[in-house]
């Protein structure tokens, strides 16, 4: 790792260790990587083996820096290696980790969520948010007795059969019980809720529209009211899947600024600063419910994500991080949206802005979305082609200027492409 922050000159970037672990990952690991990284296939330009990170740094495996506008998928919210964070994490490693059962930790830490979480009675805590969300299901209808839950369309709640998106492997059997709506489209949710009947156990819903590829659609809060009051009237449980964007939109829930509370939601990514935790929150009518699921995992009891986690949340409040990321994201878009302006390119910027999205008109198969990624990229600005970013708090205005840099390039050669192949 260097300290150094010029970034190194475009073309002259190593790459060679990069290559090689990839090679060698080819024979050792199915398809060379799996998940995001072979999902959607990132231009050649990135980098797929990170070494270190530090604030909203990030170097990969050849020494290449980068500023940081992914955050690992959403697990860095304070920025890499925080000071309070990786303290408290030593801490309680220098006592234990994975124990025959739960740290102290464990109660102070479900006590800090059901204090910063306005909906929240009480907490479960597992390792990702695949867990959290399948927990949420399992309780709602251990509640309700009934099987039916409904999802948006095109939702992202996890990687597990009933909810991976790539059904390689899965079975029809898996989704027999999932019912779908169209977000922010209150009548087909109701009009899934009648097809479900009596059977409806839990409606599933994210705090706004980020679905993978596409631009994102904040969500309508007569809608959000709407699945309340369709929960209300028919006993189902409403569960918020806020594993990507908890606490990174709001100390607490992010539909509490909507005015909506869930009866369950689901967390991971952010809560921890980046430490393997997820957890799910719910109101005391669905205590009884969630008492009585078998639920658990090997890992899940370990203390030290839990330490991280007291950290992160403590420093989240304390260091106004939520503010510093809706302010650095705006600046973000301003910069980003004022020169594709300038360059008269035509994009859409959505999203939170402390989740963004950037796509590009008329741009169907993501081309000029992977070119400008690519440019990007090589002038050390970590952002994605077809995922929401996400802003940390260690996002410096220096971070900003290094990122504004390379998006000016970037949207020069798009420009000269358009120009070249364009109408
Ligand atoms: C990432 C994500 C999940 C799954 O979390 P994992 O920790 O990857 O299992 C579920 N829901 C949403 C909205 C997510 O972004």
């Amino acid at each position: 790792m260097t300290d150094q922050v010029a970034l190194a000159g475009v073309d002259s970037r190593p790459r060679t260790a990069d290559r090689e672990l990839r090679q060698r990952a080819g024979a050792v690991i199915p398809g060379g990587m799996y998940g995001h990284q072979s999902a959607g296939p990132l231009p050649p330009e990135y980098p797929q083996f990170m070494s270190s990170g530090r604030g909203a740094r990030v170097w990969d495996a050849d020494g290449n820096t980068y500023v940081d506008l992914m955050c690992s998928y959403g697990p860095l919210v304070l920025g890499h290696q925080h000071p309070k964070v990786e303290e408290a994490a030593r801490a309680q490693a220098a006592q234990a980790d994975c124990q025959n059962g739960p740290a102290p930790v464990m109660v102070e830490l479900a006590e800090l969520l059901v204090a910063t979480v306005r909906h929240a009675d009480w907490a479960m805590l597992a390792k990702n948010g695949t867990d959290a969300t399948t927990m949420c299901c399992t309780i709602a209808r251990a509640q309700t007795g009934r099987q039916r839950i409904l999802v948006a369309r095109g939702a992202y709640h996890g990687a597990a059969p009933w909810c991976t998106p790539r059904l390689a492997g899965t079975t029809a059997a898996d989704r027999v019980n999932l019912g779908y709506y169209t977000y922010n489209d209150l009548a087909s949710a109701r009009a899934a809720a009648a097809e479900a009947g009596d059977d409806l156990a839990a409606v599933v819903v994210s705090p706004f529209k980020h679905d993978a590829g596409f631009d994102q659609e904040l969500v309508d809060p007569a809608f959000a009211r709407g699945l309340r009051e369709l929960c209300d009237e028919t006993g189902a449980a409403l569960i918020l899947d806020d594993v990507r964007c908890g606490f990174r939109l709001h100390l607490g829930s992010s539909w509490e600024p909507v005015g909506v509370d869930p009866d369950l939601s689901a967390w991971s990514k952010a809560i921890a600063n980046g430490h393997p935790l997820a957890a799910v929150l719910g109101s005391d009518r669905f205590r009884d419910g969630a008492s009585s699921v078998f639920v658990t995992g090997s890992f899940w009891f370990a203390a030290v994500p839990m330490a991280a986690a007291v950290a992160t949340i403590t420093a989240l409040r304390e260091e106004g991080a939520i503010d510093a990321m809706h302010q650095a994201g705006t600046v973000l878009r301003d910069g980003i949206t004022g020169q594709a302006a300038a360059w008269g390119i035509e994009v859409n910027y959505t999203g939170p802005v402390q989740m963004p999205y950037l796509t590009f008109a008329g741009d169907a198969d993501h081309g000029l979305a992977s070119l400008f990624a690519a440019e990007a990229v090589r002038r050390g600005a970590y952002l994605h082609p077809r995922h929401n970013w996400f802003v940390s708090a260690a996002l410096t205005a220096e971070d900003i200027d290094l990122v504004l840099a390379a998006t000016d390039e970037a949207f020069a050669a798009v420009r000269k492409h358009i120009g070249r192949s364009g109408p």
